[in-house]
């Protein structure tokens, strides 16, 4: 179900406006809002927090391939590129969660979409944090790694 969060109703039956257009302008509510929300990057549509979660977290793994590439063929430095799109993860994350805690305060028909902001938010969050724990660990093996051969040499 479509949910119009300038009315703050559900839109059963979404206007679906000409091809050709830009896909965000593809749907509006009948009193012509659009069906989108930027923090959302997407439609305003239900969905369970378990499916939103899984969707981010393999756009995320898409974006964070596709940067680190990009920024490889730029700079030959893809871990400062993959570094970005880690804070990157995290300050969407935040966004995507204020706004769910902003729609469920709202209530009413928009806090349908709280189950989805929500798994998006936390996805993004995972992602982000979680590799910039990995790569933090990896460099803590390495150092202590290098200090403990160091001793014995
Ligand atoms: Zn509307």
């Amino acid at each position: 179900m479509y949910i119009c969060t300038h009315c703050n109703q559900p839109v059963p039956d979404p206007v679906r406006l000409l091809r050709g257009r830009p896909l965000r302008y593809a749907y509006k509510c009948p009193r012509g809002h659009l069906l989108y929300d930027r923090r959302l990057l997407g439609f305003t549509r239900e969905q369970s927090f378990i499916a939103s979660f899984f969707n981010a977290l393999m756009a995320c793994a898409v974006i964070l391939a596709a940067t680190s590439s990009a920024g490889s063929l730029l700079t030959k430095s893809h871990t400062a590129w993959a570094g970005y799109t880690l804070v990157v993860f995290v300050v969407a994350g935040i966004l995507v969660i204020s706004r769910a805690l902003k729609w469920e305060k709202q209530g009413g028909a928009v806090a349908r979409l709280v189950p989805r902001a929500m798994g998006m938010g936390l996805a993004c969050i995972f992602a982000g944090s979680g590799l910039f724990a990995v790569r933090l660990a990896i460099h803590l093996i390495r150092y202590v790694d290098e200090r403990h051969l160091a001793f014995f040499r």
